[in-house]
């Protein structure tokens, strides 16, 4: 599995294989992790706050993507502002489990490297 594979798959930076997240059973489990991954035993979360940066990726990347699809809508299609913004709220509400996952695999990828001794 390679780089780009690994971190929307939310699989372990280090082995690739393992999960980063826990089967999600309710909207409140969005963010449960194994507290280390179950084919190499890395800390899914190497130091208390360590997911601080995974926030600030997601926030450049919802706010980017958003003034993109406004402006396509606005610009593109010549849509209202309320039915933009109506798109818009939809838009971000299917989008919520996946950023904020999608953020921190993104994270932990950046900061910790794959070994090859687990392919
Ligand atoms: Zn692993």
């Amino acid at each position: 599995m390679n780089l780009v594979q690994s971190i929307f798959k939310y699989k372990c930076p280090r082995c690739r294989k393992g999960n980063l997240f826990l089967p999600m059973k309710s909207l409140s489990d969005i963010l449960e992790m194994p507290k280390e991954c179950s084919v190499c035993g890395q800390a899914t979360e190497p130091e208390p706050g360590f997911y601080y940066g995974a926030m600030f990726l997601s926030y450049i990347g919802t706010g980017f993507t958003y003034l993109a699809l406004v402006a396509v809508l606005i610009i593109g299609f010549k849509l209202p502002l309320n039915y933009t913004f109506g798109i818009l709220i939809l838009f971000a509400m299917l989008c919520y489990i996946p950023t904020i996952r999608l953020a921190r695999s993104l994270w932990i990828h950046m900061n910790v490297k794959y070994d090859k001794k687990y392919n």
